[in-house]
């Protein structure tokens, strides 16, 4: 039998550009301001800072401005130059910030939720607000009049939100593991669907407005890649992370899922490979392949006179089998795991090593993610971390 392919050394990798530090507590959000040097960042200590990139290479805030609470979420809308800004009382803050990055002037606030603000996003087009809360409500804002214009409950608080512009669909992804598709009309809204993959919370969402294909990362460690609008009702996971998957973000020129984890790994997933739904795992009294009863078949066991054996599934053909007969461990990218997983003997000869061949890269941002911005036009990354650091990377050597 050939020798197992050895994983190919990697040499591209993201180039960390920068370090933004300063904060006195953890940076819940921040974003890239596009074509500037320039960072805003929200953070549990009640401030709010855009840091300007200097002549010393160094950023340093050009703003710096307290919040009555800690500040929870943000969203940034470049061409408006909108900050929208969520608290942990509940409260919406909008402001504006000046052509040079030196001001910001408060426009209206949202008394939006009972309870701290997960996710906000503003939607240019249609002049919306939309944001969850740990009060388990969806909501939306018209934010020329600041009215409210309508909520939903949730089954529990909403770390996803995701909007389809074109449709007006929103993806309400929550704690429970539900994500939520709502339809929203000018002052109502109605439910659409639920699903539910992952055997844990959701913990970030990402559209793909243009496959109209929407990705669910979890505490679970997966992702679940949901074929929208493709009609065909797959959905396909994707196995990368050693913890709580903690944002995804695409990049559609190039076809790129980029998973950030809490654990620091950045995954950067060629979404270009035609991927493999994972079979239903099969029931069975006995291993499928050598037919020894497995340990609750008493009946067979006491016909036989055998000792019962613990029931294992192959991940491959989904078969229940026995340890003896599933010894060995495959990757199988294609159909999602990029780790090693039980497969049963027949289906270890079966993988080629073309199937082996991993369709995703892993890089190291050597800090617990809580927070990512992916900037597409630039191909940057913004990590927020446990640390209080947030680190700016060169994506473009991996996203290209
Ligand atoms: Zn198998
Ligand atoms: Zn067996």
């Amino acid at each position: 039998m050939a020798a197992e392919p050895q994983p190919k050394a990697l040499t591209r990798k993201p180039l960390l550009l920068n370090k933004v530090e300063g904060s006195q507590e953890v940076v819940n959000m921040a974003a890239i301001v596009p074509k500037e040097d320039g960072v805003i960042s929200v953070s549990e200590d009640r401030t709010v800072r855009v840091w300007l990139k200097r002549d010393s290479g160094q950023y340093w805030p050009s703003i710096y401005h307290a919040m009555p609470s800690p500040c929870s979420c943000m969203s940034f809308n470049p061409e408006t130059r909108r900050l929208s800004i969520g608290l942990d009382n509940g409260t919406i803050s909008e402001f504006i910030l000046s052509e040079d990055y030196n001001k910001m002037t408060l426009v209206k606030s949202y008394q939006a939720h009972q309870s701290r603000v997960i996710m906000i996003l503003f939607v240019l087009e249609m002049e919306w607000v939309l944001s969850t809360g740990q009060d388990k409500h969806f909501t939306w804002h018209c934010s020329e009049s600041g009215q409210r214009l309508g909520g939903y409950r949730t089954s529990a608080g909403a770390c996803g939100l995701q909007f389809d512009v074109e449709t007006r669909h929103v993806f309400v992804g929550d704690h429970s593991g539900q994500v939520t598709i709502l339809k929203l009309e000018q002052e109502s809204c109605s439910l659409v669907t639920t699903f539910k993959g992952h055997t844990g919370g959701v913990t970030a969402l990402c559209w793909d407005p243009i496959q109209r294909v929407l990705f669910s990362g979890s505490s679970d460690h997966s992702i679940i890649m949901w074929d929208i609008g493709g009609r065909k009702g797959t959905a396909i996971e994707q196995q990368g992370h050693n913890d709580k998957v903690q944002s995804l973000s695409y990049a559609h020129h190039t076809r790129q899922l980029i998973s950030c984890g809490a654990d620091g790994g950045i995954v950067v997933w060629n979404m270009d490979v035609e991927r493999q739904e994972t079979p239903e795992w099969l029931d069975s009294d006995s291993c499928q392949k050598c037919d020894q009863p497995f340990f609750w078949n008493f009946k067979q066991m006491w016909d036989s006179k055998k000792i019962g054996l613990k029931q294992h599934h192959c991940r491959k053909c989904g078969k229940a089998v026995c340890g003896k007969c599933s010894s060995k461990r495959s990757s199988i990218p294609l159909m999602g795991f990029e780790f090693e997983v039980r497969v049963c003997d027949s289906c270890h000869e079966s993988i080629t090593d073309e199937e082996r061949a991993p369709t995703a890269t892993f890089h190291d941002s050597k800090h617990n993610i809580v927070h990512v911005h992916f900037d597409a036009t630039r191909g940057w990354l913004l990590t927020s971390g446990t640390d209080k650091v947030i680190k700016l990377w060169d994506m473009t050597p991996v996203v290209s």
